[in-house]
């Protein structure tokens, strides 16, 4: 088969990632977690006084956007791909709801998304990539061999996303995830700058009744369709 670029957009907690990861590790490809790179700028802009009270401080960030390192390094003993904020593993911080609250309204800044779409393009340079997010087959690789669109019932999604929180020892309620949900899909829709939408050629995957299992099949058989 030939080097593929596969993007797969959706709503928030809709098991993206998973999906993508699992995909990426069959294939031996890349996985790019595009979500986490927007978490690790949000989580630099708390730090620095750079957003407070959902206000951003957008000179104080422009100032700041080239001092922002971000990479994706392989942890040796889960052999998972973490997240590092100018050297530093950031990949449990960038996960907490205090970052999940803002990540929406730093995502709608246009040098952000200009910074971060470049270096998504960069790493998908040589194909073989895997990338998830919001705008990936719309923007960021509007050529990519296959565009996945997921979407899965809004409660089924809070409750899988309470869940993994509560695994992670977080204390939330099951309301305030719903209110986050509903939140962030509301303004990354509505934004101005690559608002999340289906591409038009991409195959919408409902995964409220599926197992991780079953889209995985799912995803497989599309991939194995792809003209070589
Ligand atoms: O995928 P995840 O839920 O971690 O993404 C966090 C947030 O980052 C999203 O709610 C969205 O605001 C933003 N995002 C984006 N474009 C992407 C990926 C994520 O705007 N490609």
């Amino acid at each position: 088969m030939r080097d593929l670029i596969i993007a797969i957009d959706g709503y928030s907690s809709c098991g993206k990632s998973t999906m993508a990861k699992s995909v990426a590790k069959l294939l031996g490809y890349i996985y790019i977690d595009s979500g986490a790179m927007y978490r690790a700028v949000t989580l630099y802009c708390i730090r620095y006084g750079i957003i407070k009270n959902s206000n951003v401080n957008i000179e104080l960030l422009k100032q700041n956007l080239n001092t922002i390192d971000i990479r994706f390094l392989q942890n040796n003993l889960t052999n998972e791909s973490e997240t590092w904020l100018n050297g530093e593993n950031v990949e449990d911080e960038i996960r907490k709801q205090e970052v999940a609250s803002c990540v929406s309204i730093v995502s709608k800044i246009p040098e952000v998304r200009k910074k971060l779409v470049s270096i998504q393009r960069k790493i998908g340079e040589n194909k073989k990539i895997v990338m998830d997010g919001r705008d990936i087959g719309t923007v960021v690789f509007p050529e990519a061999d296959l565009k996945i669109f997921m979407t899965a019932n809004q409660i089924i999604r809070a409750e899988r996303r309470l869940l993994e929180m509560n695994e992670k020892g977080m204390q939330i309620t099951i309301n305030e995830v719903v209110e986050n949900i509903k939140l962030r899909d509301n303004i990354d829709e509505s934004r101005v700058i690559s608002p999340l939408r289906k591409a038009d050629d991409a195959i919408v995957l409902d995964n409220s009744n599926m197992t991780r299992e079953e889209q995985l099949d799912w995803v497989m058989q599309k991939i194995n369709q792809i003209e070589p």
